[in-house]
């Protein structure tokens, strides 16, 4: 494999990694689960670094409200409602044409989760909740795929490296983080731009370290930081792994990967519910047949107004219903407009 030695010829002189850390770098294949923030910041990042291959997932498309903290975004990327898996590997093309990127605009859901990590060496979290994050959890530890968790909220953050088999998964850790479902979110209590960029800071310099295969660096500790504050937490993980953990101990059963799938969630602080369709074959058919209800129309999405209520049905088929908070009566809606 031949290595553009002069594009990065800094992080070649960077001893730990070297011209043999740069070429597992050009090998490595990553996935973003999650391209918001602290996603899309890892990702580039990643790019910059000359990974391989990214895949970036996304639910979501670029609103305005993210544009002051999402650093690859532009306001050009909101006005069109582009899905942020696509306006991302986008901008990353123009960054470093070498790295390959995938974008792939879908939820994750406990029966897909393993194929996003199919042929990945590395998985970066860049979720906006803990029920994502204990999934990928999981299925990372199912399949002995290292992963770096990130979350952060207001001006705090924290981060830590799993290493399955090795160091305490999330799951192991549950008691020391926020309660899934109860968590502050950014809608709820905001978030500034330096708190992202120091969190994804500290995920990748775990991947490049996992990447070119320097475990003894990796950090074994939860970090955590109040930007505000000005404090720092260093939580050391030795002895922290549970042997009867669901997700990484002797008998794992993981509950979630296993979980049934109602197909429906309710979206916190968005005022909205999203619902799971059949994926829509033809995206110029939908946008037909909804007329001039129709507010909003591109290749991955279609966004239509009745009364109060504002629908956006992504090519995936799920169905962002807003100004509803109650499934069925989104599934209704849904019923009554698709058929
Ligand atoms: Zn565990």
């Amino acid at each position: 494999m031949t290595i553009d030695e002069g594009r990065y010829s800094r992080q070649i002189r960077f001893a730990p990694i070297g011209s043999a850390g740069q070429v597992r770098l050009a090998k490595a294949r990553v996935l973003i689960l999650g391209c918001g923030a602290l996603g899309a910041a890892c990702a580039e990042q990643l790019c910059r670094s000359g990974v391989g291959m990214l895949r970036l997932v996304d639910r979501d498309f670029v609103e305005a409200s993210n544009l002051q903290r999402q650093s690859l975004y532009t306001d050009r990327d909101a006005a069109a409602c582009l899905p942020k898996a696509v306006a991302a590997a986008d901008h990353l093309r123009s960054i470093n044409p070498s790295c390959s990127l995938e974008s792939i605009v879908r939820d994750v859901r406990p029966a897909h989760i393993e194929g996003l990590l199919s042929g990945i060496d590395l998985a970066i979290d860049g979720s906006d909740n803990f029920p994502t994050r204990h999934l990928l959890n999981e299925a990372c530890c199912k399949l002995g795929i290292p992963w770096v968790f990130g979350a952060c909220v207001g001006a705090y953050g924290l981060s830590m490296p799993v290493l399955p088999g090795e160091t305490p998964c999330l799951r192991c850790l549950q008691d020391q983080l926020p309660d899934a479902g109860d968590s502050p979110t950014c809608d709820t209590s905001g978030i500034i731009a330096p708190i992202v960029q120091v969190i994804a800071g500290w995920q990748v310099a775990e991947a490049l370290k996992i990447i070119v295969g320097d475990r003894a660096s990796v950090r074994r500790e939860l970090w955590t930081t109040d930007l505000w504050a000005g404090t720092l937490q260093r939580l050391r993980l030795a002895g922290w792994r549970h042997a009867d953990c669901v997700a990484c101990g002797a008998r794992p059963t993981y509950p979630l990967l296993h979980a049934q799938d109602s197909g429906g969630i309710v979206l916190c602080g968005r005022d909205a519910v999203q619902v799971q369709r059949a994926a829509v074959g033809d995206m110029a058919r939908l946008r037909a047949r909804l007329g001039a209800a129709v507010v909003l129309a591109n290749d991955h999405l279609v966004r239509w107004r009745d009364g109060d209520q504002i629908a956006t049905c992504f090519s995936d088929g799920r169905v962002m219903v807003q100004g509803c908070t109650d499934i069925e009566r989104a599934r209704s809606f849904c019923d009554r407009w698709l058929g």
